[in-house]
């Protein structure tokens, strides 16, 4: 049986970081994922608007991700291998009311990056690591079974092969088959929302801003992509499955209409993608010798923009944890992992509530609690020490 310092369940975009991370440590790791090794993304031409259909366009799965994220990814090296889409950067947020007057402008500086290109940019990143044999890839395996050993965890897969080693990391999302073996619950909720997400051709340029319009049904948010007329519009709401049929005009007509012209007129939009959405958070993180990070650990509605950036913040939680052995504390390894549970579980339950508080606070249709929220997003712009709370919370720093 071949023995590691770590197993990776999940090589989604928090599982590759982990294993490059830890390998950087000096640690032997496998890494295993039930789907296919990541793929060159194609490369992109120009933007052709047919009948309303933007065709020729990036994919319209793209994370906004802070400050914090950027800078661990700079150590990972990701950006050499970040290749044929360009970089969009965004230095402000605007977000306001739908439904009335309210509206909060604040500095947040962040890059928005297609979801498969960075994944493409990581595995490039983790190519020297596995040619030096420091992190080991399978893909098209998942996990079948855990087992604790004396020193860590034994993991049969479903190829049949068994591994063992002093640690198991939980990174295969937030349907995680690895949480359920090692018996760990959930505290999860369904919505009524579900998600779409587009490429949207605008006609006035976004100007580097993220925006986020609070419509009756649910959460609109345009991410500024490197073109200045391209948008991906991320949409969550109640009515989305009967947007899935609209044709591509009656569908530009009514993100215009409910995002309020913010960006001039929606000339064209791309494929549509249609996720589900659910809020969960796993009752502990640790075990003895295993531990969940990412969308394993918790899950939260995009309305915050968030998930991805406290799935970073977890993997560089835990290798802070690691490195600690590694310098010779005495302290145990499950002493170690606790620390990691301990520092990262309130912050990612404080985002988790302040993004349940949104949502719930403009979901309602009430004329009383519309007018509150208004003058509420008035009086908040009008705080500067607020607006600054704001600017570091979104940065990764609060
Ligand atoms: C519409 C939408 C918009 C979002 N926007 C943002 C944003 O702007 N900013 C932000 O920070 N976050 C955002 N998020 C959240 C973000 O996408 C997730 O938090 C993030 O992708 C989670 O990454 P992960 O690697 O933990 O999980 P996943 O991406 O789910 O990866 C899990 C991996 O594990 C593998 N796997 C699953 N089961 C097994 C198994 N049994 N065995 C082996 N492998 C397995 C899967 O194949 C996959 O590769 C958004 C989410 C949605 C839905």
């Amino acid at each position: 049986m071949d023995r590691f310092d770590y197993v990776i369940a999940g090589g989604g975009l928090v599982g590759l970081a982990c294993g490059i991370e830890l390998a950087q440590l000096g640690l032997r790791g496998l890494l295993f994922d039930q789907g296919d090794a990541p793929s060159a993304p194609r490369a992109i031409g120009s933007a052709v608007i047919n009948d309303h259909q933007l065709l020729d366009v990036g994919s319209s799965r793209v994370s906004a991700i802070n400050p914090a994220s950027i800078e661990f990814l700079d150590r990972l090296g990701w950006e050499a291998h970040y290749s044929g889409a360009g970089l969009s950067p965004f230095s402000e947020m605007r977000v306001w009311d739908g439904e009335g007057g309210g509206d909060l402008g604040f500095a947040a500086r962040g890059l928005i990056i297609e979801n498969d290109r960075l994944r493409w940019a990581l595995y490039q990143a983790a190519q020297a690591l596995i040619q030096a044999g420091r992190l080991v890839c399978r893909w098209q395996t998942g996990i079948q079974n855990i087992q604790d050993v004396a020193e860590g965890v034994s993991v049969l897969l479903t190829s049949g092969e068994t591994v063992s080693a002093g640690l198991l990391v939980a990174a295969d999302g937030a349907h995680s088959k690895t949480r359920d073996l090692l018996g760990i619950q959930t505290l999860a909720w369904q919505y009524d929302q579900t998600a779409i997400a587009a490429v949207i051709a605008t006609g006035r340029p976004h100007g580097q801003i993220a925006r986020q319009c609070f419509t009756p049904d649910g959460p609109l948010a345009f991410l500024p992509m490197t073109e200045p007329d391209q948008n991906v519009i991320v949409w969550s709401s109640t009515k989305n499955e009967e947007r899935l049929d609209l044709p591509p005009a009656a569908l530009c007509a009514e993100i215009e209409k409910y995002g309020e012209r913010a960006l001039g007129r929606v000339r064209a939009v791309g494929p549509l993608a249609h996720f589900p959405l659910h809020q969960q958070q796993a009752h502990r993180y640790v075990g003895k010798s295993s531990v969940l990070v990412g969308d394993a650990a918790h899950s939260i509605h995009p309305l915050a923009g968030q998930g991805l950036n406290l799935g970073f913040a977890d993997v560089k939680a835990l290798a802070a944890a690691l490195q600690k052995t590694r310098f010779g504390s005495n302290r145990s390894l499950t002493a170690l992992l606790e620390g990691y549970q301990r520092e990262r579980r309130p912050l990612n339950l404080r985002m988790m509530a302040t993004t349940e508080l949104l949502k719930r606070v403009f979901d309602p249709p009430s004329p009383a609690l519309r007018l509150a929220r208004n003058v509420g997003l008035r009086w908040l712009d009008s705080q500067s020490r607020l607006k600054q709370a704001l600017t570091l919370a979104a940065s990764g720093q609060l």
